[in-house]
């Protein structure tokens, strides 16, 4: 297709390529899978970020047995957000009219993603409480939400890593796998989130390095 390859001439030199990646916490009850497409839309957005930290929302749905997110698509920064070299605070702007077109479509909120410039994809003290007053909050209707970070510099040497803050748990970061999982059911399936009248604010603010 002429799209693909306008696209590909584009492309930057992303080092490692993009490809669809799977994680899972280690007991086997949280899963998350993004593709490769999701991915470089989240590199794409760092990428244009430069040395500032930029970050979005995760949209998608749940496996049958809700132990597995899939990410269908993800936003870029809203246009309210700011954002410094250390620093991310990501807005609302367009995010709840997105969401709710999303409603119907059996397609959620599912999470936060931002990028660390220079740094790795670890999540920092305030990533984590942040993460968790999400996970508490009821207007998110979330309480398992999942944090991608990525890390590093764009193109040529970026990570991820992903985790879910389960309410009145600590982080759990999920680890890579290699190739398919098989499902795990588990007994608490995850309540689907996203059909929130107002959407907050997520705020990360770091005094040293990312
Ligand atoms: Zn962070």
């Amino acid at each position: 297709m002429r799209g693909d390859r306008l696209e590909s001439r584009n492309e930057p030199l992303w080092k490692p390529v993009p490809s669809d990646r799977s994680f899972q916490s280690d007991d086997g009850r949280f899963g998350l899978t993004i593709g490769r497409s999701e991915l470089k839309k989240i590199l794409r957005y760092s990428l244009a970020a430069g040395r500032l930290e930029t970050g979005g929302i995760l949209v998608g749905h749940y496996s049958q047995h809700h132990d597995v997110a899939f990410v269908g698509d993800v936003s870029g920064p809203p246009r309210d957000s700011k954002s410094g070299v250390t620093w991310f605070h990501r807005g609302i702007q367009g995010l709840q009219t997105w969401l709710n077109g999303l409603w119907s479509k059996d397609s959620y909120y599912l999470g936060e993603w931002h990028f660390h410039p220079g740094g790795r994809p670890a999540a920092s003290g305030i990533d984590l409480r942040q993460i968790k007053e999400i996970s508490e909050a009821p207007a998110y209707l979330c309480p398992e939400p999942l944090l991608i970070i990525v890390g590093g510099t764009m193109p040529a040497s970026w990570e991820v890593a992903a985790y879910v803050s389960p309410r009145n748990c600590s982080l759990v970061e999920l680890k890579q796998m290699d190739g398919s999982r098989t499902e795990v059911g588990r007994s608490a399936p995850i309540r689907p989130g996203s059909k929130v009248s107002s959407l907050p604010a997520r705020t990360e603010k770091q005094k040293t390095g990312p």
